[in-house]
């Protein structure tokens, strides 16, 4: 049910940022980080479903992947955490990792037609 928010998150936040003349939303390009644990499947099932008879009816949601980095506070080495597997939390270098980014949930753009 998680996703179920989001998506009317989405949903509310997209029409509320509607240019005025603009009737259709065609597509919304949505960030959303690996760490916040959304699925973009279930994700897009519920917004098509919410979507039906507002401006967003039929709308394309795609959904880009912000990945996490761990930056170790030693050495500043970065890496990339994908959100699966285990969280290396020291660094070769013996200093400790933080982990950065991969918590986004924004819309990035959106077509819009009249
Ligand atoms: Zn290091």
């Amino acid at each position: 049910m998680h996703e179920a928010s989001i998506a009317e998150g989405l949903l509310d936040a997209a029409i509320k940022s509607m240019p005025a003349n603009f009737r259709r939303i065609l597509r919304i390009k949505a960030v959303v980080g690996v760490l916040t644990n959304i699925q973009p499947e279930s994700l897009r099932i519920y917004f098509d479903e919410i979507a039906k008879g507002t401006p967003a009816d039929a709308a394309v949601l795609e959904v880009v992947h912000q990945p996490a980095s761990l930056v170790c506070l030693g050495c500043g080495r970065r890496q990339d955490y994908g959100g699966r597997g285990d969280l290396t939390l020291t660094c070769a270098c013996g200093g400790n990792n933080r982990l950065e980014g991969g918590d986004a949930l924004y819309i990035d753009s959106m077509e819009v037609d009249t």
